[in-house]
């Protein structure tokens, strides 16, 4: 069995950290209105899946629900945004800038790309989706 490489990671103020003990899926980039009013720009997350996440500190975290079916977790110290669940259950997405480097992770694809803002142009040559993208996008490969 290959040797799992634990992917860490935290806020700006230390009253978050985790560590994930799995695969992480590549970074996708969400352009979606929700992901821009909560970030300040677009979104970039990996994803684990939630038996993975380990959140060693905890003291910062709350989670905000940010629609019917799906939370968002930040720290309330300092204000960072760390993670996105949806309420059912399923992969927990990771904000890409949390995690310590090297990350292990690369960057494959734009999604929501229709609910972009307006002020900057999207020029890396990675697939453009107007939604969510094909399926499975949005899974942690296994
Ligand atoms: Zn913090
Ligand atoms: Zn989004």
């Amino acid at each position: 069995m290959a040797a799992t490489t634990k992917t860490c990671g935290g806020c700006l103020c230390g009253a978050v950290r985790y560590a994930v003990d799995g695969p992480m899926r590549p970074v996708v980039y969400c352009h979606c209105e929700q992901c821009r009013k909560t970030s300040g720009h677009f979104v970039a997350a990996s994803a684990c899946e939630p038996q993975d996440l380990d959140i060693v500190t905890s003291s910062g975290l709350r989670w905000y629900d940010s629609s019917a079916h799906a939370q968002r977790g930040f720290c309330s110290v300092c204000g960072a945004n760390l993670f996105w669940r949806p309420s059912g259950g399923g992969h927990v997405s990771i904000m890409a800038g949390t995690i310590d480097t090297p990350t292990g992770v690369d960057a494959i694809a734009h999604i929501f790309v229709a609910n972009a803002s307006d002020y900057y142009e999207l020029g890396d040559g990675l697939p453009q989706y107007a939604d969510g993208g094909p399926d499975g996008l949005g899974e942690v490969d296994p």
